[in-house]
């Protein structure tokens, strides 16, 4: 027997049982902060398995599972989709679409939250239809708005750890492109920290033929852009893990106006608190220096954090060890550095001071091109995905909280 007690037939059929909640919720994906009708279906669910839950912020869902003494753990799904316009081709893709600051946009499960959710939920039915297998209490934390950055900020301030048990550990998973029944993970840092900054430079319109009575902004945003690239390259040590990317940029109407405004925004990556400082003061630096130069002023606006992924290294021995026993050793990836992207699920252990246990599982068949998350193509194969992600979550709950 494995970790979860679920033979592969058991697994299947619980599977199976979740199939049409899993491509209604990939048909019908909310974007950050909108997660309204998610929401309902998720409380729905828990009403349904006799979960008590309430809500923490306007679209963020708490529900806790008891099952006599013992001690708390915690258990994260993100349940947001993306602004992106689906081309996976699938019979359940979806074409909804919704209002991004004030822009029609199409919507899709892009970053995979709706395999995160439906695991969770199927994983938390076989706990209520087998409360032999274990005991305590289990809190489940399904947040919106992960992809903005806001949405675990929200549920603390929103009072989650007044009203919820506090656990005594954090753990969530996140589908990846990796083959079905794969996982990974390292202790330590797991993901990247990440800022961004809408950053709006200003000069002095003026006629395209009189460059002299102009502060041009847009001459200034190409230079600070290029001289950006130097915090990589000339500030932090080789192989540091620092990305700095400018995403958009903005300024002019006319190839003979000069502008009095240039805007672009800068996503930041870093790999720990103390890297980030100093990048950050890089970048304020570089702005300063070059508007000052120029005599154009900037301003630098913060538009969104996500705080560190740390994986708490003597958690991640016991989470490694349910998950290959349930999966296999060599089916368990010991990840050499830390992913570049980022996560706020941290925030919830680092609020309450426990530590935190975060892992990638695989949702693809084997040879499958590799998809990256965020991609209008990216499609995890429903049964695969939630075999993976089910498997994982119970093995490692049980583990935790297993037979008493
Ligand atoms: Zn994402
Ligand atoms: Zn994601």
């Amino acid at each position: 027997m494995t970790e979860t007690d679920l033979d592969d037939t058991d697994l299947d059929e619980l599977v199976a049982r979740w199939l049409p909640f899993y491509e209604d919720a990939h048909r019908h994906p909310e974007l950050s902060g909108q997660e309204v009708r998610t929401t309902t279906r998720i409380e729905a669910e828990l009403d349904r398995l006799g979960v008590e839950h309430f809500r923490v912020s306007e679209t963020g869902v708490v529900g806790v599972l008891h099952n006599g003494p013992g001690e708390t753990v915690a258990f994260r799904a993100d349940i947001d989709g993306l602004p992106v316009t689906e081309e996976t081709g699938l019979p359940y893709a979806s074409t909804d679409r919704a209002e991004l600051n004030g822009n029609e946009v199409g919507v899709m499960h892009a970053c995979g939250h709706d395999t995160h959710f439906t695991s969770l939920l199927a994983t938390v039915e076989h706990l209520r239809t087998h409360p032999e297998l274990w005991a305590g209490t289990i809190v489940l934390l399904f947040q919106p708005a992960e992809e903005t950055g806001s949405g675990a900020a929200e549920m603390i301030a929103g009072g989650v750890w007044d009203r919820a048990p506090r656990p005594s550990v954090v753990l969530g998973q996140h589908v990846m492109p990796l083959e079905i029944g794969m996982t990974a993970l390292k202790a330590q840092n797991l993901m990247s920290l990440a800022d961004s900054f809408t950053v709006t430079v200003r000069g002095k319109q003026a006629h395209g033929s009189q460059p002299n009575a102009a502060i041009d902004p847009i001459v200034t945003s190409a230079s600070m852009i290029m001289k950006l690239q130097t915090i990589v390259s000339r500030e932090v040590a080789p192989g540091a893990g620092v990305v700095v990317t400018v995403g958009s940029i903005a300024g002019g109407t006319a190839p003979n106006i000069i502008p009095d405004l240039c805007t672009f925004t800068v996503n930041i990556r870093t790999p720990d608190e103390r890297t980030r400082e100093s990048v950050l003061a890089a970048l304020r630096r570089i702005l300063q220096s070059e508007a000052e130069a120029v005599r154009a002023s900037v301003d630098i606006g913060e538009l969104n954090r996500f705080p560190r992924c740390y994986n708490d290294p003597e958690q991640t021995t016991v989470v490694v060890a349910a998950l290959s026993e349930e999966f296999g050793a060599d089916q368990v990836l010991r990840m050499p550095a830390a992913a570049t992207g980022s996560e706020d699920v941290g925030a919830f252990a680092d609020a309450i001071d426990v530590p935190l246990v975060y892992w990638y599982f695989g949702g693809f068949p084997p040879g499958a091109p590799t998809i990256s998350n965020h991609s209008p193509k990216f499609g995890p194969d429903g049964p695969g995905a939630l075999r993976t992600g089910v498997s994982a979550a119970l093995a490692v709950l049980l583990r935790y909280r297993g037979r008493p």
